[in-house]
């Protein structure tokens, strides 16, 4: 298990274009905004 925390603590973290906030597991589909701001309804 330490090996995968390791592993997705070496990926380049994504942060939001919008709120800076960082981007966790999230598909490449979403582009550079996190959920919040990805939301369909804003
Ligand atoms: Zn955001």
């Amino acid at each position: 298990m330490q090996g995968l925390i390791e592993f997705f603590k070496s990926l380049p973290k994504k942060k939001c274009q919008k709120c800076g906030h960082d981007i966790f597991e999230k598909a490449d589909c979403y582009g550079n905004v996190c959920d919040e701001c990805d939301h369909p309804a804003r």
